[in-house]
């Protein structure tokens, strides 16, 4: 009895899946945000757009691919270029191991497989940085391969759609999930068909305000008719975020400022920031400032002066940073945990590809201490000799 009423089950949610189909691609050419991306059929150029979308806003990426695309147009220029001209273009990205591997991607793609992409997911997945979700994207939308993608704007649409209450954080339902998006893809245009999931999602289908008086699968839709829209999808809490604090200083000497870079790999790895360190529990800032300069650099730091805190939120940490200027400090640098060091001119810093932490650090130095006003002084001095 159970078995025969899981097959009906099954057998219902095929059909609605078929009918879903032909309302969705008649949405889609109907309502597609004219995107960058979507107005190309270059391989390399979806890529590049698919990477900068994981875990960003649209909005944000749009000047972001203009500018990457213009300075490596094509993989063999990506594959030929240095890992930091790639960082600096990413500066402000954030999750920077995508530009590393995208990187690296293009010279495995340049070594193993004559330049081009392979237009396979399951080829896509061998390099790099390609997970199934960009693997599908990308073999769907460029080389029309009936591929599945499942993300954050996928799992809701379908979870409403198709009323599945059990919790999208469980790899069984992601599993699930994985399975009826291939049933959906499968036919005709496979590449607008994700995109319009993705883009219903995005637009209509929302995580707080759902439009279903707009949506296409509206009178279809399983949620709706239960009244459980607000209520789908269902995400149990997992662990909470480590909160982690950490202190800076910005140190000058003789007029240059030190830069460290972090070794590759790793939480923000290969970027330049201020020196300094995560603190211990319960140790007072300036404190653990001190040890770590000394522990890190070998530099004894003196005149320590807060410019403030500011925070920063990665996916599972919390990092609040405290913010010194530095006095004075004795000692030559031997590093020990950075793998580079720089004395910069004071805006060098931020000429070099640095994360969001940083960004936010120098922001404050720059509103706390009135650098570049001074730094316009400087200028002017420099223009204006007596
Ligand atoms: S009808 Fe509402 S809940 Fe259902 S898929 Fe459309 S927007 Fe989402």
């Amino acid at each position: 009895m159970r078995a025969k009423s899981q097959k009906m089950n099954a057998s219902s949610t095929q059909a609605q899946l078929r009918r879903a189909r032909s309302r969705l691609l008649n949405w889609y050419d109907a309502n597609a945000r004219d995107l960058p991306w979507r107005r190309t059929r270059d391989p390399y150029a979806i890529w590049i757009s698919e990477t900068m979308l994981q875990q960003t806003r649209v909005d944000t990426v749009i000047p972001y691919y203009a500018r990457f695309l213009a300075r490596f147009p094509d993989l063999a220029s990506l594959a030929n270029a240095d890992l930091e001209s790639v960082y600096t273009l990413w500066t402000g990205l954030g999750y920077y191991s995508r530009a590393r591997n995208l990187h690296s991607a293009a010279q495995s793609v340049i070594d193993d497989w004559g330049g081009r992409l392979p237009d396979q997911a399951e080829a896509l997945r061998e390099l790099k940085g390609i997970g199934r979700y960009t693997a599908g994207a990308l073999a769907s939308i460029a080389f029309d391969r009936e591929e599945p993608v499942v993300d954050g704007n996928v799992i809701r649409v379908l979870a409403r759609f198709l009323g599945i209450r059990a919790d999208v954080g469980e790899s069984q339902t992601v599993s699930h999930l994985w399975d009826l998006a291939g049933a959906l893809v499968v036919g005709p245009r496979p590449g607008d068909l994700n995109q319009a999931l993705m883009e219903l999602g995005a637009t209509v289908c929302t995580p707080r305000s759902a439009n279903c008086g707009a949506c296409p699968l509206g009178g279809d839709c399983t949620a709706r008719a239960d009244g459980e829209v607000a209520r789908l999808p269902i995400k149990k809490k997992r662990t909470a975020v480590r909160r982690v604090e950490a202190a800076v200083a910005w140190i000058e000497r003789r007029g240059r400022v030190l830069g460290v870079r972090r070794p590759e790999g790793g939480l923000l790895g290969g970027l330049w920031e201020l020196p300094g360190g995560d603190l211990e529990l319960s140790e007072a800032p300036a404190d653990g400032l001190r040890r770590c300069l000394a522990e890190s650099l070998g530099l004894e730091a003196a005149g320590l002066e807060a410019a403030g805190t500011v925070e920063h939120l990665f996916s599972h940490r919390r990092l609040r940073l405290h913010v010194f200027r530095a006095a004075s400090v004795s000692g030559r640098v031997k590093r020990s945990g950075f793998d580079a060091h720089r004395w910069l001119a004071p805006s060098g810093l931020a000429a070099l590809p640095h994360g969001g932490p940083t960004r936010k650090a120098l922001a404050l130095l720059g509103e706390a201490s009135g650098l570049p006003h001074r730094d316009r002084l400087r200028e002017t001095a420099r223009a204006n000799p007596k």
